[in-house]
């Protein structure tokens, strides 16, 4: 007998399931089915949703992972971590007994965070009070929380608010506020050559969301399988998944004597499955290495366009990293931000959003990343300075001859020549002349191969 259908599984994503399934094979397909896992977990700051979606995601990454509990009451930097909530159960009943608003159906449909509501009868006027919808969206949900604010509250399609035409609801939250509870993250360190440290952060405190948080932890996971199965690392990786704000503050207060000041480069990850062209979000240092290597990394062409924005205090955790005190340099990675996309924070932001193709290009273009950042200061001395060597003879010359454009990879051949002084390292490179990190890859082992190029 086949399995029941998930949850989540709507009219929408019925729609696209099987294109999803059968597109694009690897490893896109397979992050997809990591996220549809994960997908219907009751997320929050804190709670078991948290430590489930650990115990899955140990399953998909690399031995390690280290799951770490900070006790509510703790001080943290500025904050304190909030009683650990849970929640079991949560509805509107109408008048017959029906269940209009179901947490068992979508967790958007309590207001995180809220405080336990025992069963009780509410005025429709008294409901109302306690309802969050979007006219201008009438079919969705939206996601909404109530971290810091004692509250309650339900979310649902406007277009059912509408229909609540009883004069009296029966509401229930079954959930707690537990002063005796904990914050969970998780983290996994790949020792590298040197303890210098590359830092990759997610947020994992959404619920049901499927591009903002679980398309950044799925990106992250495979990347550090695949950091995991490199021979070499120059760098030591950490990766980090934090609820927002109050996670990445815990993490923070806890190594701020120890991994912080080893934090070499970082990026926050997060919407890398949804639609639109990748956009970086320089650290606050704004020239950092980091924000200088995404950005020739970003010029290859096969990535598509791409958006290069500035820093701003408003933003995921990059928002922590960046504060003045650690001034880390801190980027953060998207497709189109939040808030810029229509289903963002609602129940539209489901795995009908995420395609596997997009995980997998996410994919490629971390590895980019962290190849350019393993080769960006590098240096090189051209061994034949004096006058161009002759590349046709070496048979490095192709088309660049006669008219037109000529290719990048001849270029590249010659912009490297040009700056193999021992003054320029690679990425310099790939500024001076506007080509891809990758194009002066390739063009620097091409060099070294024909001996024209000797690596400082
Ligand atoms: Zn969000």
């Amino acid at each position: 007998m086949p399995a029941a259908p998930p949850k989540w599984h709507t009219p929408e994503v019925a729609a696209v399931l099987p294109e999803l399934v059968a597109a694009d094979g690897r490893p896109g397909q397979a992050m997809h089915r990591l996220l549809r896992e994960l997908y219907p977990i009751c997320r929050s700051i804190t709670g078991e949703g948290v430590r489930q979606t650990l115990r899955i995601l140990g399953q998909h990454l690399p031995p390690g992972l280290d799951v770490r509990e900070v006790p509510s009451g703790t001080a943290v930097l500025d904050w304190t971590v909030p009683p650990e909530w849970n929640i079991r159960d949560a509805y509107i009943k109408d008048q017959h007994g029906r269940r209009v608003v179901d947490f068992q159906r979508h967790s958007l449909h309590v207001v995180s965070y809220s405080v336990p509501v025992p069963p009780q009868w509410l005025t429709r006027q008294e409901l109302d009070a306690h309802l969050h919808s979007l006219p201008a969206q009438p079919t969705l949900t939206p996601y909404r929380t109530s971290y810091y604010q004692p509250t309650w509250g339900f979310c649902l399609p406007h277009q059912l608010r509408e229909q609540l035409q009883d004069e009296r609801y029966e509401v229930c939250i079954d959930a707690d506020l537990n002063p005796a509870g904990s914050l969970t993250y998780g983290q996994l360190v790949l020792p590298g050559d040197t303890d210098e440290e590359v830092l990759f952060s997610c947020h994992i405190c959404h619920p049901s969301l499927a591009n903002d948080n679980l398309a950044g932890v799925v990106t992250a996971a495979w990347l550090a399988q695949w950091l995991a199965a490199r021979p070499r690392r120059r760098y030591t990786y950490r990766f980090v998944f934090v609820p927002g704000t109050i996670g990445s503050i815990s993490w923070l207060h806890e190594h701020r004597h120890s991994a912080v000041p080893r934090i070499k480069h970082g990026l926050v990850l997060s919407l890398l499955g949804g639609p639109g062209e990748f956009t970086y979000k320089r650290s606050r240092q704004g020239t950092a290495a980091i924000d200088r290597v995404v950005a020739a990394v970003l010029r290859e062409a096969a990535l598509g366009a791409h958006q290069l924005r500035d820093f701003s205090p408003y933003g995921y955790d990059e928002r922590q990293y960046c504060s003045p005190g650690f001034n880390l340099p801190v980027g953060c990675l998207t497709r189109t931000p939040f808030a810029e996309f229509p289903e963002y924070h609602t129940s539209a932001d489901n795995p009908s959003l995420v395609r596997p193709r997009q995980l997998a290009a996410s994919m490629r273009l971390l590895r980019l990343i962290c190849r350019a950042l393993e080769q960006h200061d590098r240096r090189y001395q051209n061994r034949q300075p004096y006058g161009e060597p002759q590349l046709g003879r070496r048979g490095l010359y192709g088309a660049l001859k006669g008219t037109g454009n000529p290719k990048e990879a001849e270029m590249a051949l010659l912009w490297v020549l040009s700056l193999a002084d021992g003054q320029h390292d690679a990425l310099t490179m790939a500024e001076r002349s506007g080509l891809s990190f990758s194009a002066i890859r390739r063009a620097v082992r091409s060099l070294c191969q024909a001996d024209l190029l000797a690596a400082l």
